[in-house]
């Protein structure tokens, strides 16, 4: 690997840095750690260009091992690792398995209490912390800004790196706070991760993230050349087990219990709408499968329920919408159907690959017919309405929060989309693009999934609680443990954290859940279950919406970007003579690939390529048709019951080997 030193570092500097973290000192942190003997990959290569102080992007698929890539160094480095995930449940999951493993790891998120986020921050200056989950939104606040100054940070490392891209299928405007963030920490490097991103989408995050002191390029091992300062390192996205196909289907439901029926093992079905997915959830129910269903609507308890069901094989089938699948990692899914098409070949990728992990045979099943392709079309449409319809949802928001022209900057409010469409005759899609729309503009914020933690307040008073009959022993250490944690709960509500009350209490998180229902319907307490409360906040004083600016870089671009992402994909669904891993992977970028040999059009391909066994009968056909030692006619040839392939093949034969001669259309024996 060819390294070359950026302008302001000096080369001892740099050999300072190599010799406090050198290879061997990588390898014995993953041993001592995770208990692997090497590295897989480019992790290698990723984990020597941050440990250098380089800028780094890393594009690996799922499942390639992406979180050691930046928890290694992390370990590695003097001072803190910041990550930046939009996945908050991931977030969870992550800063717990590294607990387990003895690391000091944190996070911070929207919906975490004040009280916490402080005591958090003072831990991370204090030191003791190695890794330090953040969402992006919370980037901005004030006080984690102030508190970010004095800290020592090691590197940062943003994940779904691809969401900072405007022309990235998943772009999260908060994602472009981390430019700030560069700014208070000039000389930290970044390590930017993601498991789908367009050569388009690459150069967009090196850009949006370079530093801004003079560019320098580094050649990688993998003969990427960043142009913007960074290392840029590349696994190949091919899934070797996973057979991808299309099924051209004008019963999708008929077709659907068909293919269920035909492989064993875990599946997840992929639909649209959160209706859909109860409805083929229920139908398949019926047909005599084992299912369940999953979308965003649900509540928390009741998706963790489901999910659990499905995760650990007591329910096989997860019919479910896009919400379902970030951050969870099921090895041995046999089977992806998707149902209904994606509008994008990165969506597809991403969850089509969530089948066969572990390594073993695994099907991606497209399921499509022709209305499907306007269906698409409309969805153009339908997440770009026209400028003047998105102007009057921002004026209707107005009048369904009466707030005045010139006010309500910064003010949040709670947004109940159904009742918003009742009043004001909209479409729910459409408003949702409108206000996504919006958001991009700058004129407000929307978020459909704040999350808000569980809220309780006591309806009884601190005396008659010591008093209670009828309250089982899990019950009076829910009641201790909310006593213990939580002060003025008997003034007001607070926040409550059900893991921290149910793991002191020795419960299940489930199980402190019913308990604080059943608390709540026995009114000795006021329960108010975490949920998820779409709001909008207004980023701007209100404008006459006449006023309101969409420039071509948040409308006309996007929608373009968007069209041509619609149109891939269903180039990819209508293809009949493109291997449809290498064309997944060409999207990609990937330039030396090949025919994968199992997916529906390269089956179809062999199926025409003809048996020896075949060619043999169509000869002995033709000997027999041409026994009589008569000139026969090519045409009565092909009119033999025989497959053409297989006659083609045979006539060469017998013509080269001079057993018949063929004269101006006419075949005779020789
Ligand atoms: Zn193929």
């Amino acid at each position: 690997m060819r390294i070359s030193v950026r302008q302001n570092q000096t080369i001892e500097n740099l050999e300072l840095r190599i010799m406090i973290t050198s290879v061997t000192d990588y390898q014995l942190i993953l041993r001592q750690y995770w208990g692997y003997d090497d590295f897989r990959g480019i992790q290698r290569d990723i984990i020597e260009s941050i440990g250098a102080g380089h800028d780094t992007l890393g594009l690996m698929p799922t499942g390639g091992g992406k979180s050691i890539t930046f928890q290694v160094p992390a370990l590695a480095m003097e001072g803190m690792c910041i990550v930046i995930t939009p996945l908050i449940a991931l977030m969870k999951d992550q800063v717990h398995h590294l607990r387990q493993l003895g690391i000091r790891a944190e996070a911070i998120y929207s919906g975490l209490q004040h009280d916490n986020i402080l005591r958090i921050l003072e831990n991370c200056i204090l030191g003791s912390t190695k890794l330090l989950y953040v969402s992006p939104e919370r980037l901005g606040s004030s006080l984690f800004q102030t508190k970010l100054r004095h800290m020592r940070i090691s590197f940062i490392t943003v994940d779904e790196a691809h969401c900072i891209s405007q022309w990235g299928y998943d772009f999260r405007p908060s994602y472009l706070k981390i430019a700030n963030i560069r700014e208070l920490l000039p000389d930290v490097p970044v390590l930017a991760l993601t498991a789908t991103a367009t050569p388009q989408v690459v150069d967009d995050i090196c850009d949006k993230l370079s530093r801004s002191s003079g560019p320098t390029s580094i050649t990688s091992t993998t003969g990427f050349t960043g142009s913007t300062g960074f290392n840029v390192f590349r696994m190949s996205f091919e899934r070797k087990n996973l057979s991808y196909l299309v099924k051209h289907s004008d019963d999708k439901h008929y077709d659907l219990i068909r293919l269920l029926e035909q492989v064993q093992g875990s599946a997840i079905v992929y639909v649209r709408s959160r209706r859909h997915a109860r409805e083929i959830s229920e139908h398949l129910t019926e047909a005599g499968l084992s299912a369940t269903f999953y979308h965003a609507g649900l509540d928390h308890a009741d998706k963790d329920q489901r999910q659990r069901n499905w995760q650990h094989d007591r329910v096989r089938i997860m019919v479910a919408t896009n919400a379902f699948g970030m951050g969870i990692d099921k090895p041995d899914v046999r089977i992806v159907i998707h149902y209904d098409c994606p509008d994008s070949i990165e969506a597809y990728f991403q969850e089509a690959g969530r089948a066969g992990r572990d390594g073993q045979p695994a099907q991606a099943i497209l399921l499509y017919n022709s209305s499907d392709n306007t269906k698409l079309q409309k969805r153009i449409n339908d997440t770009y309405p026209p400028k003047d319809a998105i102007r009057q949802v921002y004026e209707h928001l107005a009048y369904y929060y009466q707030i005045a022209t010139g006010d309500g900057y910064g003010v949040a409010h709670e947004f109940n989309i159904d009742e918003f469409c009742i009043r004001f005759r909209h479409f729910p899609i459409q408003v949702h693009s409108a206000l996504q729309i919006l958001e991009r503009a700058g004129y407000i914020e929307y978020d459909e999934e704040a999350d808000n933690e569980a809220r309780i307040k006591f309806l009884v008073g601190r005396d008659d609680l010591y008093r209670l009959e009828q309250v089982t022993p899990e019950e009076d250490k829910v009641i201790v443990c909310l006593l213990r944690n939580y002060g003025g709960l008997f003034a007001d509500y607070g926040y409550i954290d059900e893991s921290v009350v149910a793991q002191q209490a020795g419960i299940t998180q489930p199980q402190c859940y019913d308990i604080l229902k059943s608390l709540s319907q026995r009114h000795l307490i006021s329960f108010i279950p975490r949920k998820q409360v779409p709001y909008i906040r207004y980023r701007q004083r209100r404008e006459d919406a006449e006023h309101i600016v969409l420039p071509a870089n948040i409308y006309e671009d996007r929608k373009e970007q968007y069209t041509q992402r619609i149109l891939a994909m269903l180039k990819y669904a209508k293809t009949t003579d493109c291997c449809r891993s290498r064309m997944l992977l060409e999207y990609f970028g990937e330039k030396s690939t090949k025919d994968c040999g199992q997916c529906d059009i390269c089956l179809d391909a062999q199926n025409k390529t003809v048996t020896k066994e075949g060619q043999r009968t169509a000869e002995e056909k033709l000997r027999a048709l041409l026994s009589d030692k008569q000139p026969h006619h090519i045409t009565e040839i092909l009119r033999l019951p025989l497959p053409t392939e297989e006659i083609d093949a045979a006539l060469k034969n017998l013509v080269t080997e001079e057993h018949i001669k063929l004269n101006d259309g006419f075949l005779q024996l020789a």
